[in-house]
């Protein structure tokens, strides 16, 4: 095979390959591989040591073994749910061979009488035994060899065996060839200078598997090179696009500016300009605005909104949840008051006869901007002229969406996409290189710190009583419970139990709002906590998309051990949006981890969500950062930005040399490929 036939076997699905039919390809689908890539990306978690071939005087109970014996007496019951039994022995000894769910015809074919076979599994002790049940492997003696060895241990389903599993594999790996390099030299020097066909058969075959190996690092650093190219090209092909430039002067901006109540910070007028140059200028805007919460996103957004609208475009504005679409809407009401600019909301919950009006009058261009939820995005939302789409707590978006989202709004719509999360420099080129990034660092100058305690969950007594004379004061509690567990009935229980103990201890002035509820309720309770007829809040994590309460001064987390240190600053961020001071109480179970107490500690002695991003990426790992995980878009199967940092800045001037010349872009298609990316390219239009 050459390069090409290898890749087009390798895009290739599984059902190619021998041993694979409609059973197979299910199982495996479960385990998200459906092209033979993904079997190649799915690399051995370990491997099991099956070399240790023993006489049976010398089994050890527990132990994967491998045994050289001759079956010597089936015992079949006919009896429903007792095993098929083989009693076996060597020279030295006896074992049986149980197994359930075979049938009889199998055995006396993979375990004839008094013919010598290998077999591989765990030795088990039953009734003064050794015994073997189900084991992982039953060859003839003549295939020794294939068992009798360290054997790469994959992360399987159940049905799924690793003998079958082995057989799929190596039939991949023995097709994989020497390939013609594309690195060049110099690059191949840096990433440990071994071929791209080596380090796939030693990943799978060696029994040392390490990140840090250089088989590993020379893979990693290809799919770092993926992705950073396909970003770079998504960004190239967008800002080829010349759209008709947006035209206003600043009297709009100006006004709004005097009549909010507060003064914008340095970094909001900063980036409301490098919005309005992208606005001005003839290539589309793409670009992220990255602001810790409460750091004022939602007023540079609905400013720009002014200037687009006020240039004649339409503007879009969507959020992920009814409640904080609806708090924008009554935000941007009170801002273009006076003006003649007119402003609709649709939800998923408008009557039909509200969504009738506004799809008219959006088409006739009555309506200059729209806010709501992802109902904006339905297929019969059209617009006159949508000149500018802004997207809040985007977190979820991958590079797809993205694109997506792009090619909706036409060529001469700009793209503004929002996101509290705060990510680490070393990664938002990684993450969001296909967009321009604004910033907001710098905090709104009224924004005390909040201050943050911690308190041993059996001192539950002293902080009943500091809510106390905080209600008394006319604030609001937000009581947040920890998820116990993934499953929605946990998750909600543990919030009730809270619920009925605080409605114990405190007035009846008390909401509960969980993972469970569903939306309708769930914005009920909100709506009330915001007109202040509820004092505390319960809640599961659900509130940590951005609502802005600024009335709520004080939140309580518990078990605060069980949330990652980003979370717990997203969690935080829901108090301290007004003037007032703010406080949060982390709860913690006695019998702190180190690392427990070290975030705590961080969350102490900071209030800088950046900072904090950082040190949670070295305490946990990049894998588990918030957002990423939840978001399902993980771009890398093998690379891991903290453990990989070199290779990422190796990838990051590779990239812009290989951009500097097309023809040298064609040599890097195969890695595009190889890791899935090629598709996006063509989606971008
Ligand atoms: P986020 O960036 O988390 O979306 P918001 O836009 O919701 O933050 O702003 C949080 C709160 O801060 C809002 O009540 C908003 O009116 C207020 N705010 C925004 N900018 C400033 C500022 N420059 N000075 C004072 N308050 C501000
Ligand atoms: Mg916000």
């Amino acid at each position: 095979m050459n390069q090409s036939k290898i890749l087009n076997f390798i895009s290739g699905n599984v059902s190619s390959l021998n041993g694979v039919g409609y059973k197979t390809k299910k199982l495996l689908k479960k385990k998200k591989i459906e092209k033979i890539s993904d079997l190649l990306w799915n690399i051995p978690q370990g491997f099991t040591d099956r070399s240790n071939l023993v006489t049976l005087d010398k089994l050890v109970i527990g132990k994967i073994t491998t045994i050289k014996i001759k079956a010597v007496k089936y015992n079949f019951p006919r009896i429903r749910n007792l095993p098929n039994k083989v009693v076996c022995k060597d020279d030295f000894g006896k074992i049986d061979i149980v197994f359930f769910n075979s049938r009889e015809g199998y055995i006396r074919k993979v375990l004839p009488i008094n013919s010598t076979v290998i077999i591989s599994g765990k030795i088990g002790y039953f009734k003064k035994n050794y015994q073997i049940t189900n084991p992982d492997y039953i060859v003839p003696a003549s295939q020794q060899g294939y068992v009798d060895k360290i054997i790469p241990k994959y992360s399987l389903t159940e049905g799924l065996t690793e003998k079958t599993y082995r057989k799929i594999i190596d039939q991949v790996l023995n097709k994989i060839i020497a390939l013609p390099e594309w690195h060049n030299k110099e690059i191949l020097e840096k990433i440990g200078n071994v071929p791209w066909s080596k380090s796939i058969s030693e990943i799978h075959k060696n029994n040392d598997n390490n990140i840090n190996t250089k088989f590993y690092r020379r893979l990693a650093y290809d799919e770092i090179l993926a992705n950073l190219l396909i970003l770079s090209r998504v960004r190239q092909k967008i800002r080829k696009h010349k759209k008709i430039k947006k035209e206003f002067d600043t009297t709009l901006h100006k006004k709004i500016i005097k009549n909010i109540n507060f003064d914008l910070t340095n970094d909001q007028h900063n980036v409301l300009n490098e919005i309005n140059n992208d606005l001005k200028s003839e290539f589309k805007m793409f670009r992220l605005l990255q602001g810790d919460v409460g750091s004022g996103k939602t007023i540079v957004s609905l400013i720009s909104a002014g200037n687009v609208i006020k240039s004649n475009w339409q503007v879009a504005l969507m959020a992920p949840t009814e409640i904080l679409a609806k708090q924008h809407y009554d935000l941007a009401l009170k801002i273009f008051d006076k003006t003649n600019i007119k402003i609709e909301f649709l939800s998923g919950n408008s009557d039909a006869k509200h969504k009738n009006l506004v799809q008219k009058n959006l088409l006739n261009g009555k309506i200059n901007l729209l806010i709501g939820t992802h109902a904006l995005f339905q297929k019969k939302i059209l617009f006159k002229n949508l000149g500018l789409v802004i997207i809040d707590e985007q977190h979820k978006f991958g590079v797809k969406q993205r694109i997506e989202l792009s090619n909706k709004g036409g060529k001469n719509c700009d793209i503004l996409l929002m996101s509290a999360t705060p990510i680490p420099r070393t990664l938002v080129l990684t993450i969001y290189g296909d967009m321009d990034v604004s910033r907001l660092i710098e905090k709104p100058k009224n924004r005390k710190n909040i201050i943050t305690l911690s308190k041993p969950e059996d001192k539950i007594d002293e902080v009943l009583l500091y809510i106390k004379k905080q209600i008394s004061k006319g604030c609001q509690v937000f009581w947040v419970c920890p998820l116990i567990d993934e499953s929605k009935k946990l998750d909600y229980s543990s919030a009730v139990l809270k619920y009925n103990y605080l409605i114990k201890n405190f007035s009846k002035k008390i909401g509960l709002i969980h993972g469970a509820l569903d939306k309708n309720k769930r914005d009920i309770v909100l709506k009330k906590f915001m007109e202040k007829k509820i004092n505390i809040l319960v809640s599961t994590t659900v509130i940590e998309v951005g609502v802005d309460f600024p009335n709520a001064n004080l939140i309580i987390i518990e078990n605060s051990n069980k949330f990652g240190l980003s979370q717990l600053h997203q969690l935080r961020g829901r108090v301290g949006r007004g003037a007032d001071q703010a406080t949060c109480i982390l709860l913690y179970k006695k019998n702190l981890s180190e690392n427990a107490k070290k975030r705590i500690k961080i969350l102490k002695s900071t209030n800088d969500g950046f900072f904090i991003a950082e040190e949670d990426m070295k305490l946990r790992g990049f894998g588990d950062m918030l957002g990423y995980q939840q978001s399902g878009i993980k771009d890398f199967n093998l690379a891991d930005p903290i453990v990989h940092e070199d290779l990422f800045k190796i990838a990051e001037s590779n990239v812009k040399d290989i951009e500097l010349d097309e023809n040298n872009f064609n040599k890097y298609k195969f890695i595009l490929k190889l890791f899935d990316k090629a598709e996006i390219l063509t989606e971008t239009t």
